[in-house]
């Protein structure tokens, strides 16, 4: 599957599962709702990150790294 094919996360707009391999596989549930496919930096993000959005508040704002501490992750700044 190519970029152009792959589906889009309505959490941050990036392809699923992420940018590197657009469509290689499965994006991740979300934790709002287990039916809206995120995409894998989406399900870490609403795990260890930010924690979960609103999907009302999607897309969100990626240039700002999260401020919860817990975040260990690397923030995929655009
Ligand atoms: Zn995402």
């Amino acid at each position: 599957m190519n970029a152009i094919d792959a589906p889009i996360c309505p959490r941050c707009l990036r392809h699923i599962p992420n940018d590197t391999s657009p469509g290689a596989y499965s994006g991740a549930g979300s934790r709002w709702d287990r039916s809206i496919e995120i995409c894998s930096p989406c399900g870490f993000g609403e795990a260890a990150g930010r924690g979960v959005i609103p999907p009302d508040q999607w897309p969100i704002d990626l240039s700002q790294p999260p401020e919860k501490l817990n975040f260990t992750g690397k923030w995929p700044a655009q």
